[in-house]
C-alpha cells in the first residue's frame, strides 16, 4: 500500500514543475521583471528548472529503491511544498509591487490555476494538500483584501479557495477509495492463484501445479544434463474404494486428509513438491540425489500410515495402506516427465500386483 502510495505521488509530481517555471516567464516577462531584476529572474528561472527536474529524478531513485518509498515520498512532499511556497512568496512579491501591475491579473490568474492543480493532484495527502494549497493561495487573497481593498475580488477568491477546500475533500475519498479497491483486487487475484494451485479437499498442491513443477524439474535436469537430480514418487492407497463402501463418502475424504498431512510431515524437511493427483492417488517430487535415502523415506511414510489407524468421530477405526512407485530421472532413460511418470507408475503397478503395501522402484 505505502509502495502503490509512493508511486502515485512520483507520477502525479512528475510535470507540475513545467507550469511553474511556465507562469513566471509569463509574469517577468509581461511585468518587465526581466529588465528591472534580471539577475533575480535568472535564478529564479533556474531554481524552477532545478525544482522540476528534482521531481523526476526523484522518481527514478524511488524506482531504483522501492524500499525506501517512505523517504522518497517525505522528498517528494518537500520538493513540492517548496515549490509552492516559492510561488506563493513570489505571487506576493509581484502584488505588491507596484511596478508589476502590467501582470497582476496574470499572477493572479497563473496563482489560482496552480492552487487549483496542487488542490486537485496532491489530495492523496489531505493535510500537504491543504498546507500547499494554503502557501500557494493565502498571500494573493490576504493582499486583495488587505492591500487592494477589492471587496467583490476578495469574495471570488474567498469562494474560490472554499470551493479548493471541497475538491481535496473529495478528491481525498476517491484516491482512499480506489486504493482500498486496488487492493481488494490484489487480494482477490492472488486468493484466486492460490486456488487454482491447491487441491480443494487436501491443501496439497493439485495435479496441474504439480505437473508445471514436473515439466519445469525435468526439462531443467534435462538442460544440464544432471542424472538424478529430479526424483518422483507416486503413492496409491489399497483398496480405498472399500473403505468408502464400508465407512462412507467422509470417512473416506478423511482418510485422504490425513494421508496427506502424513505425507506433508513425512517430506517437509527436504524441497519436496507434494500433491494430490486426483482420487487417493499422490504425487511427491523431490529433488533427488541419493536414491537410498529417498527410498528410505517413502518406506517411514509406508510405515506410520500402516501403524496409524484413521479414527472417526464415533470412535471407530481403520487401517489404510499404500503402495508406492519411485522413479529417479536419468537422461538416458528418460525422454521427458511424460517418460518419468510412466516409469513411476509402472512400479506402482509392480507394486500393487505384488500384493500392495509395498515400494517399488522403477528399473
Ligand atoms: P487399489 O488398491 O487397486 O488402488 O484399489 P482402490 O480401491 O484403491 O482403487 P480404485 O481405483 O478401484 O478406487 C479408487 C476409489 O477412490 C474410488 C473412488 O470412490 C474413491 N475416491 C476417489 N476420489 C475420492 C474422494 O475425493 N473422496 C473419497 N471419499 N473417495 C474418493
Ligand atoms: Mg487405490
Ligand atoms: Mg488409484
Amino acid at each position: 500500500m505505502l509502495q502503490q502510495r509512493a508511486e502515485d505521488l512520483h507520477e502525479r509530481a512528475l510535470i507540475g514543475g513545467v507550469f511553474y517555471l511556465l507562469s513566471w516567464l509569463l509574469v517577468a516577462g509581461y511585468g518587465g521583471g526581466w529588465e528591472r531584476h534580471p539577475r533575480l529572474s535568472a535564478v529564479l528561472v533556474l531554481v524552477f528548472v532545478v525544482l522540476g527536474v528534482s521531481r523526476v529524478l526523484l522518481r527514478g531513485w524511488a524506482r531504483r529503491h522501492p524500499e525506501q518509498a517512505g523517504l522518497g515520498m517525505r522528498r517528494q512532499w518537500a520538493m513540492l511544498l517548496a515549490t509552492a511556497t516559492l510561488w506563493g512568496g513570489i505571487s506576493g512579491w509581484v502584488l505588491l509591487d507596484p511596478a508589476f501591475a502590467g501582470a497582476h491579473l496574470l499572477t493572479m490568474l497563473a496563482t489560482s490555476a496552480l492552487a487549483m492543480a496542487f488542490a486537485q493532484i496532491f489530495a492523496v495527502n489531505r493535510r500537504i494538500a491543504l498546507v500547499g494549497t494554503g502557501v500557494l493561495f493565502l498571500p494573493m487573497l490576504s493582499i486583495v483584501v488587505f492591500t487592494f481593498g477589492q471587496p467583490g475580488v476578495a469574495l471570488v477568491l474567498l469562494l474560490n479557495l472554499a470551493y479548493l477546500v471541497a475538491v481535496i475533500g473529495r478528491s481525498h475519498r476517491e484516491y482512499e477509495g480506489k486504493l482500498v479497491l486496488e487492493q481488494q483486487l490484489r487480494e482477490q487475484r492472488d486468493r484466486f492463484a492460490t486456488l487454482s494451485r491447491t487441491d480443494a479437499l487436501t491443501g496439497l498442491a493439485n495435479r496441474g501445479h504439480f505437473q508445471q513443477g514436473l515439466d519445469e524439474r525435468v526439462a531443467a535436469a534435462r538442460a544440464d544434463g544432471s542424472a538424478l537430480s529430479v526424483a518422483f514418487l507416486i503413492a496409491d492407497l489399497d483398496h480405498f474404494k472399500s473403505i468408502n463402501d464400508r465407512y462412507g463418502h467422509a470417512a473416506g475424504d478423511r482418510c485422504l486428509r490425513e494421508v496427506a498431512a502424513l505425507l506433508r510431515a513425512c517430506f517437509e524437511e527436504c524441497d519436496a513438491l507434494v500433491a494430490r493427483l486426483g482420487g487417493e492417488e499422490f504425487g511427491v517430487l523431490l529433488a533427488g540425489g541419493d536414491a537410498a535415502r529417498i527410498a528410505a523415506m517413502a518406506e517411514t511414510f509406508r510405515a506410520r500410515l500402516e501403524h496409524a489407524p484413521i479414527r472417526l468421530a464415533d470412535g471407530s477405526h481403520f487401517e489404510v495402506t499404500v503402495s508406492v512407485g519411485l522413479a529417479q530421472f536419468s537422461p538416458g532413460t528418460h525422454r521427458d516427465s511424460d517418460a518419468l511418470y510412466a516409469a513411476a507408475d509402472e512400479a506402482l503397478y509392480r507394486a500393487k500386483t505384488s500384493g500392495r503395501n509395498r515400494i517399488e522402484m522403477a528399473a
